[in-house]
């Protein structure tokens, strides 16, 4: 079954069900093509809009969007960017310690633990003391990666 929209020559538009393209054709030919609304055997084929769905119908399911990547990981800008390459060079090249940054930079420093670039956390005054005290420690650039952790 094939479904056409129909248009006669008053211009009445109606949808109508045939066989086939070539039964349309056949019946359309031999004027047995009748508007449904006057009757006129005067008919045509509307245009079709492919794709428009009319009033009524459900719409074909759209494909699923594609899942947009997380903006978050994405570095927003150069300087976000070279912060993040920066990070990424620190924590590959260096040991994560955590909490205990600021007594291994200062073990260190004085000689007492195997010198090595570490990175962890530590409190502003905790890393303000160690510079004060003369080890060399620079904060890490926080990128947005770590706010949504
Ligand atoms: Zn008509």
């Amino acid at each position: 079954m094939i479904r056409y929209s129909l248009k006669c020559a008053d211009g009445h538009a109606f949808d109508s069900w045939f066989q086939s393209a070539e039964a349309f054709e056949a019946l359309e030919t031999k004027g047995l093509v009748s508007c449904a609304v006057c009757g006129g055997t005067d008919v045509s084929k509307a245009m079709m809009a492919p794709g428009v769905a009319k009033r009524g119908e459900a719409a074909p399911p759209a494909p699923p969007a594609p899942q947009a990547a997380p903006t978050l990981t994405t570095p927003a800008n150069p300087m976000e960017e070279a912060l993040a390459r920066l990070r990424a060079h620190v924590e590959a090249h260096s040991t994560y310690v955590g909490g205990n940054f600021v007594r291994e930079a200062r073990a260190i420093h004085l000689g007492e633990a195997p010198e090595r670039m570490i990175h962890g956390e530590a409190k502003p005054e905790d890393a303000k003391a160690l510079i004060e005290d003369g080890v060399p420690v620079a904060p890490l650039p926080i990128i947005p990666k770590d706010r949504s952790t």
